[in-house]
């Protein structure tokens, strides 16, 4: 049961920040738009650093490893295995024609959805880690 919890919030976390797409679509001020990405960076950020980082540290600590190595090499490695997934994955930024990744002939919305799933993929992996670490 903690398993279908464990899945179902973030879940519906998701789906419902996402469903704000239809009470903004096509009449979003740009000021509104610039702050709620502002927003939305802070969360993640704030979320990642008291989730994440000083957890790894405090688990590092617990087990007589250098405080900061884990959680450094960590984040590290996540940089990269980002910038690959963006260099492999074909998809489209919003507000941009130029596409990214491998050369691929798909629709626009197509690249769209995979730029979005470039990013859920990291998130999907801290909510996993997270979930993992609270369960043993
Ligand atoms: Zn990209």
């Amino acid at each position: 049961m903690e398993l279908v919890y464990g899945l179902a919030i973030p879940f519906l976390g998701t789906a419902l920040g996402s469903a704000m797409v239809f009470f903004m679509k096509n009449k979003i001020n740009k000021k509104v738009e610039k702050l709620l990405l502002g927003f939305a960076s802070g969360v993640m950020i704030a979320a990642s650093v008291w989730s994440l980082l000083i957890p790894s540290m405090d688990m590092a600590k617990e087990q007589s490893v250098i405080e900061w190595l884990p959680a450094t090499v960590g984040f590290l490695l996540g940089i990269l295995f980002l910038l690959l997934l963006d260099s492999l994955i074909p998809h489209l930024h919003l507000n941009s024609d130029k596409p990214e990744g491998l050369k691929a002939k798909l629709e626009k919305t197509t690249m769209m959805v995979l730029a979005v799933t470039l990013h859920n993929i990291p998130e999907g992996m801290a909510v996993g880690v997270v979930f993992a670490g609270a369960m043993f």
